[in-house]
């Protein structure tokens, strides 16, 4: 369909993440080394914009590179995941059923505890002027919503972790 929702359509998540690997090796500074860890052969399909969706892992990852000037692993990598009773209670936006997790991964900075509740929110950004806007991840969430998902994030004492989550519409073993 086609509207204020997107345009959307079934998408291998394979396709999209060798994608964005595909840009990533384009536009990145060798010192990002770029890891994928996705299954060779199960194919998740998932209902969703794919202009988006690469909007989704490009800002990830955008962010991940920034997290790194000194360079490290920015690894992608997805497996499925499975929303039960507790985990919908826990979580509003995650309904019982089967998803795919994109996991992006760094070896950065960290986020700092006392800013983590707030990266979520409108032009809320640690960059200096002109190096950030401070949309990308309020972009993300929004994407993500939308396409009845939900995104986890996991801060490190080295790196962090974003993970996407995406309701899977079909599985081909
Ligand atoms: P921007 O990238 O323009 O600053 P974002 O909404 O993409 O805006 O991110 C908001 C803030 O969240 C960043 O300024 C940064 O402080 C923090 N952040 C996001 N991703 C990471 C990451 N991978 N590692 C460390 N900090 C991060
Ligand atoms: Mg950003």
């Amino acid at each position: 369909s086609r509207g204020a929702e997107g345009n959307f359509k079934t998408l291998q998540v394979r396709v999209l993440i060798l994608e964005i690997e595909k840009i990533l090796k384009q536009t990145f500074s060798r010192a990002i080394e770029i890891r994928l860890d996705i299954p060779k052969q199960n194919l998740w399909n998932i209902s969703g914009d794919a202009t988006q969706l690469h909007q989704v892992l490009m800002n990830l990852c955008i962010n991940a590179r920034d997290a790194m000037p000194d360079g490290g692993i920015l690894k992608i990598s997805a497996k499925t995941f499975l929303v039960d009773n507790n985990y919908a209670r826990m979580n509003l936006d995650a309904k019982v059923g089967s998803y795919v997790m994109i996991t992006i991964s760094d070896t950065g900075t960290g986020i700092p505890r006392e800013i983590i509740d707030r990266i979520f929110e409108p032009f809320f950004t640690t960059k200096e002027l002109g190096k950030g806007t401070g949309l990308g991840l309020s972009t993300v969430l929004g994407i993500v919503k939308s396409h009845g998902g939900f995104v986890n994030v996991v801060s490190h004492v080295r790196g962090t972790e974003f993970q996407v989550c995406l309701p899977i519409t079909e599985t081909i073993e």
